[in-house]
């Protein structure tokens, strides 16, 4: 299928992009990486009026380090944030995340930025950005604020954004010492969207006990979702392999995962905390823990 008809512009600033969302007043739609805006578009499932495509605005595609924070533009690539040496240092399971995103060609266009306003719940970078603890720099016509991640995904294919808003960054913890992080998920195919998707971080202390701890599901309602029971009852206390299982039982507390083409609810209950197990057990390993 064809798209419907849409006028096409592509400012050269932010400002500009902005200005332009404005004047659209909710039925423009921001163009970035266009992997899943396009496709959407195709079916039909979104009829924007207006496009504003924003790949002719300079820096948005930076990563660097900023204010102590590593900083990805929005518009960074899948491939640009896997391949980047200095987001494998600073933060290396974003790195990882993106490289389990789909082929080399959607991780050549898809962006970062994209993927967070696009809102998926089987997505992957949410995942990620959540167990990091990330913020999301908006920018729209009544200025820029940072947006905690926990805030940002507010329903299905929604988020916290307003119509005249545009994401420009994300702004991440570096890693800590005695950190580590690992994402994973079970998808019908090798990086095929997940049926189910985790993300996990720990930091321990000299000891071995769990200082911080973040997990985060997809896949498993309509938005991703925090674990906050796991996290709960792993914080504090030493990390071994029982207290890993013991967490992980409660990964699917608070879910309400779908039935759709790709799994049933009942599969994705089941394999919840098998797959926080394991990427527990990988971001503790990480880390430091002998397991
Ligand atoms: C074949 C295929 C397989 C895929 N597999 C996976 C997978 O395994 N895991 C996964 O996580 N994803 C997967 N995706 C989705 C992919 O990661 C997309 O790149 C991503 O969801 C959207 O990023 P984009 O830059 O292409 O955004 P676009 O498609 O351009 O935009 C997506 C949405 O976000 C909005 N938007 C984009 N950027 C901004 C911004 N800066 N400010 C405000 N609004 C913005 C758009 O208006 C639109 O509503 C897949 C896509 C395809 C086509």
């Amino acid at each position: 299928m064809r798209p419907r008809t849409f006028t096409y512009a592509a400012p050269a600033t932010i400002a500009e992009a902005v200005a332009a969302l404005q004047r659209y007043g909710g039925e423009a739609r921001v163009l970035a990486g266009g992997q899943s805006l396009v496709s959407m578009m195709k079916l039909r499932v979104a009829a924007p009026q207006h496009i504003v495509d924003i790949n002719r605005i300079a820096h948005l595609d930076d990563i660097r380090i900023e204010d102590g924070k590593l900083l990805i533009g929005a518009l960074a690539t899948h491939d640009a944030i896997e391949n980047s040496p200095l987001v494998r240092s600073e933060c290396p399971v974003l790195a990882e995340t993106a490289g389990h995103i789909a082929d080399p060609l959607v991780r050549n266009r898809g962006t970062m930025g994209g993927s967070l306003c696009h809102a998926d719940p089987a997505a992957d970078f949410p995942l990620a950005a959540m167990v990091l603890k990330a913020e999301l720099v908006a920018q729209g016509s009544k200025g820029t604020r940072a947006i905690a991640v926990d805030d940002f995904f507010v329903g299905f294919l929604t988020t916290a954004l307003e119509p005249d808003e545009v994401l420009t960054a994300i702004r991440i913890p570096r890693a800590q010492a005695r950190s580590g992080g690992a994402h994973m998920k079970l998808s019908r195919r090798t990086n095929g969207l997940a049926m189910v998707g985790a993300a996990a971080t720990v930091v321990l202390d000299e000891n071995g006990h769990c200082v911080d701890v973040g997990v985060c599901l997809g896949g498993m309602g309509l938005t991703a979702i925090r674990a906050k029971a796991v996290e709960r009852a792993l914080r504090g206390r030493r990390i071994d392999d029982a207290a890993i299982s013991q967490a992980a039982q409660l990964a699917a507390e608070g879910t309400d995962p779908p039935s759709d083409v790709h799994a049933s609810a009942q599969y994705r209950l089941t394999v919840a905390p098998i797959v926080a197990a394991r990427v527990l057990r990988l971001a503790c390993e990480r880390a430091g823990a002998r397991l």
